[in-house]
């Protein structure tokens, strides 16, 4: 390849101004831009989709903006041929259904092409008038859930799994070097998420935003994931949005059963809304079966059913690397009071018991995970309710039948299969169809 090839896959009718911006910047020496409508254009094409397929099958990135529409789609005669492509878990739907901009995805994932992909705000508006399209929800959601071939971590390290070429970085200026899942689209948004809200906090999964109103702050989920406090770094892909909706399940099971928890509602597919909390500054790790630091620790062999279940603290603390501290150390230190800790024991154990049960339900071992919780305060009453996340980042999640780990070990371990085993918890309690897009309740308007 003589020059760089990048791709601009959009909907005219949303993004037509954005993309054509972008294909001015981009519009630099060494650099090949192409759009659908640049084939259009070009004599002898020989269908609105062979063009683009033959471009995206060579090129060094494809850059997709994505917003709530799907835009137009080739005839079934057209996308005929290319129906193996399909095979990103979306098989369930005919060829015949998917759009321009869709197939522009499926031919990038299918050659393994490095992906950059630009969501639109809540609150965009498409340049030209038009309806949403549920079958876009529908489409992102699932892109962001299904296996990706590896095609979206491109960052300069990671070459896509299984590229049929080596990866080329792109030149540095012109393109983000990572995989930027839900950036908004600027330009055309008056106001984007990012610059309206004020950043509180990055942690090392999660973005905490200042709220819409007083008392209120956003949780972000990122797709990032470390082990052994942060000296292991990578993206789960789709990790920030399966937790999102994990955490809400189990948080909303969890208030039906009385406990006061931080969660008021999600607001999209990597944002919930959440109560702010003074955050006690303790992990609580709650065990069922020896596994992990445990194990390690008194070498008890994993997979060891504790004769009961065992409560441990931890003080939250990077550079001291989370030690492990006991009551006489929080109540002595004023990390929290007795009364405190005895709300969070109680909790804990209740939580436990009730999670235990609905794993258990799904075919799930909940071998321990860990909780925060912090203290909520409603005119001169203080309470201590749980906050934070329940995931399978923050939870051991064993297959019942056969110990298969289905949490953030994989990762840890470097098992493998680390997406499926966060999409495998999601679709066993019921948040992602067990079959795909066809199983879900109904479509969602994207944000
Ligand atoms: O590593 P260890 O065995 O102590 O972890 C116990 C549980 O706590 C595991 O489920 C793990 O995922 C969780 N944990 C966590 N955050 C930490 C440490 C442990 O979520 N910083």
């Amino acid at each position: 390849m003589d020059q760089q090839r990048i791709f601009l896959s959009a909907v005219s009718s949303e993004f037509r101004t954005a993309r054509e911006a972008l294909g001015r910047t981009l519009d630099l020496p060494g650099l090949r831009v192409r759009e659908q409508a640049s084939f259009r254009q070009e004599p002898g094409s020989l269908t609105l989709l062979d063009k683009p397929h033959d471009y995206i099958k060579d090129c060094t990135i494809v850059v997709c903006l994505i917003g709530i529409r799907a835009g137009s789609g080739p005839r079934p005669t057209e996308s005929e041929r290319y129906r193996d492509m399909l095979r990103h878990g979306i098989d369930l739907t005919s060829h015949a259904e998917w759009s321009y901009t869709q197939w522009e995805v499926f031919f990038a994932l299918h050659y393994g092409r490095n992906m950059v992909t630009f969501r639109a705000v809540d609150d965009y508006v498409p340049e030209e008038p038009g309806v949403s399209d549920p079958r876009q929800a529908l489409f992102v959601e699932h892109l962001v859930t299904i296996p990706l071939q590896a095609a979206h971590h491109t960052a300069p390290t990671c070459a896509p799994a299984q590229s049929p070429q080596p990866f080329v970085p792109p030149p540095p200026p012109a393109i983000p070097p990572r995989h930027a899942p839900d950036r908004p689209v600027r330009g055309t948004n008056k106001d984007s998420v990012m610059a309206r809200r004020r950043q509180l906090y990055e942690g090392k999964a999660k973005i905490l935003f200042e709220g819409p109103e007083p008392g209120t702050l956003v949780q972000y989920f990122k797709d990032d994931a470390t082990a052994g406090n942060g000296a292991k770094k990578g993206i789960i892909t789709g990790k920030g949005v399966l937790n999102n909706r994990i955490s809400e399940y189990l948080m909303q099971r969890l208030a039906e059963i009385g406990i006061p928890t931080h969660f008021v509602r999600r607001l999209n597919m990597r944002e919930q809304l959440i109560r702010e909390v003074e955050i006690i500054p303790l992990e609580v790790v709650i065990r069922n079966v020896a596994a992990g630091s445990i194990a390690t620790r008194l070498g008890i062999e994993e997979g060891t059913r504790l004769p009961r279940s065992i409560i441990e603290y931890y003080l939250k603390n990077d550079a001291l690397n989370d030690p492990m501290v006991s009551e006489e150390h929080i109540t002595c230190f004023g990390w929290a009071g007795t009364a405190d800790l005895d709300d969070m024991v109680a909790l804990s154990l209740r939580i436990n018991d009730f999670l235990c049960g609905l794993f258990l339900g799904v075919g799930i071992t909940l071998v321990d995970f860990k909780l925060e919780f912090g203290r909520l305060w409603e005119n001169d009453e203080m309470r201590i309710i749980l906050a934070d996340e329940i995931s399978p980042d923050n939870c051991r999640l064993w297959d019942t039948r056969t110990n298969e780990k289905l949490d953030k070990d994989r990762f840890r371990r470097d098992l493998g299969k680390v997406e499926e085993a966060y999409q495998e918890v999601a679709k066993r309690l019921g948040i992602l169809p067990e079959a795909g897009v066809r199983d879900l309740k109904g479509p969602e308007a994207v944000q």
